[in-house]
């Protein structure tokens, strides 16, 4: 049986090419700036977000850390989204180690957050009894949102109140090329009135390793410094940049596919009676879907689901998440459906017996 891995696009492995313009990588100590791949790929990048310069990190994680260390000094505050990666799954790195206390607004089921909370959620200056505000992060393609992008203009209003307080703006784009080639706009546009941006390679653009974080050399200098505290200086880690350099040219476009097929997940799992989801709701490469109490719990559905070899990941205790990517075609989405449709039928008589 083939097993269908539908956790996440962490998953794809790099290409042939990759592997080839690893093995032929220039490289040289990136910690005294000498390795030509990763500074060609922090060029490219940053050209690409339409940002002055780039550092390449380790992970989105690290990406996210180093730009909170960079804004941020002890005691100030931090506003995200109540579903913001930064704010589930990265184990408080930002109250741990940047010192910030994290204030949290909601996201709507757009992964939106609303200006007039965050302009009321920001601290009035000189109040010795609060925390600055120093920083609003963002997040796009919102994960917990089911992939759903952010607007250039959902951006900017968030952006123009936290900018008027003086607070920088932050956006955490793990996937912000799925944000791109979904609402069909550059991804500069999407990121031209935010500070900074990290990004991930590993995800959906199938590299091994690493994250580009991106923004004015001033910042980016600084994050350099930061970076190297955390230990993320990595000498001739050009082999990784390498295959960054094929992902920026050739693996952008192709997410239209995982797209498609993330809509035609969503299409089949909601003809599926016991499962719901908005097939039309879905922009990008990442599927949410609630379960019925009659099928089970997600956990249950989960194992089920494992046990017929697909593979999915927990949401929230009804819902689970089917994330597309290049390693899962449209025969594989068909084939997950019928088992999908198999395991729910069974879940319903098991618990109907
Ligand atoms: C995956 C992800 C990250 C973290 O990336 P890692 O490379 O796994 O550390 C950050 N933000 C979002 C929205 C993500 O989906």
């Amino acid at each position: 049986m083939k097993i269908i891995d539908l956790r996440s696009d962490t998953i794809t492995h790099p290409t042939d090419e990759m592997r080839r313009a690893m093995a032929e990588a220039e490289v040289g100590d990136d910690v005294y700036g000498e390795d030509p791949s990763i500074n060609l790929l922090e060029q490219r990048a940053a050209q690409l977000l339409g940002k002055e310069a780039g550092l390449l990190t380790a992970s989105g994680t690290m990406s996210n850390l180093v730009a909170a260390l960079t804004y941020c000094h002890r005691g100030d505050e931090v506003i995200m989204g109540d579903q913001a990666h930064m704010f589930w799954n990265e184990s408080a790195g930002i109250s741990a180690l940047a010192g910030a206390q994290v204030r949290l607004v909601p996201n709507d089921d757009q992964g939106r957050l609303d200006p007039q909370d965050v302009a009321d959620a920001i601290r009035p200056r000189g109040n010795v009894h609060m925390p600055p505000t120093t920083l609003v992060c963002l997040e796009n393609t919102h994960n917990r949102c089911s992939g759903a992008a952010l607007t250039p203009d959902d951006t900017r209003r968030v952006a123009d109140v936290a900018h008027d307080a003086g607070a920088s703006v932050h956006m955490d784009g793990a996937r912000i090329f799925n944000a791109a080639v979904g609402l069909e706009v550059p991804p500069s546009e999407l990121v031209k009135d935010v500070d900074d941006v990290s990004f991930c390679l590993s995800k959906a653009l199938s590299c091994p390793v690493g994250s580009v974080l991106c923004g004015t050399e001033e910042f980016i200098g600084e994050a350099r410094r930061w970076r190297k505290m955390i230990g993320g200086g990595m000498r001739q880690a050009g082999i990784l940049a390498a295959a960054g350099l094929v992902a920026l040219d050739s693996m952008i476009e192709r997410l239209a596919d995982d797209h498609a097929n993330a809509r035609r997940l969503a299409h089949g799992l909601a003809n599926i009676e016991g499962l719901s989801v908005d097939p039309e709701s879905i922009q990008t490469n990442i599927v949410i879907f609630e379960i019925d109490p009659s099928v089970g719990t997600a956990p249950q559905v989960l194992q089920a689901l494992a046990e017929a070899g697909v593979k999915v990941s927990l949401s929230r205790t009804q819902t689970l998440r089917m994330v597309t990517h290049r390693q899962v075609d449209g025969a594989d989405v068909d084939d997950a459906l019928a088992r999908v449709g198999d395991v729910v039928e069974e879940l319903k008589r098991r618990n109907a017996a």
